[in-house]
């Protein structure tokens, strides 16, 4: 693994993960990165609360199982959940060849760390960001 750089991990494994029923198993081939809390309204809408996740290359991304759907939330993004539990897994920007996948998701230990918060303009106002990572509006 190339990508041993500033304490942002792309562990050296794969890392593997699920939905909570189990009929959607994921797992990605090759690094990741931009290990993000999202604070925008559509992530907070679809996960309950702020949404963390870090992006790999469609290409090192290997999902099995049927029950995946997938929800265009805008113009140019889907989201992709388990339609039989309700699991937010997935996020991807129209022809941008990357997947965005949730860190909830993962099985443990990751042997991740969260790098930043994004789209914390438009954070609830019910909770407080208290930690000491990067807040890009
Ligand atoms: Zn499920
Ligand atoms: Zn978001």
């Amino acid at each position: 693994m190339s990508q041993a750089s500033k304490g942002a991990p792309s562990s050296g494994k794969t890392l593997q993960g699920q939905c909570l029923c189990g009929s959607i198993h994921y797992q990605m081939q090759g690094p990741s990165e931009s290990f993000s809390v999202c604070h925008c309204t559509q992530c907070r809408r679809q996960s309950g609360h702020q949404w963390a996740s870090a992006q790999c290359k469609d290409d090192d991304l290997i999902i099995t199982g049927d029950t995946l759907s997938w929800y265009r939330s805008s113009p140019t993004a889907k989201r992709g959940f388990c339609s039989a539990c309700g699991s937010f897994l997935f996020w991807a920007l129209d022809g941008e060849g990357k997947t965005s996948f949730s860190l909830g998701s993962l099985n443990s230990p990751t042997g991740l760390r969260l790098e930043k918060h994004i789209f914390v303009a438009d954070k609830g106002d019910y909770y407080a960001t208290t930690d000491d990572l990067p807040q890009k509006d």
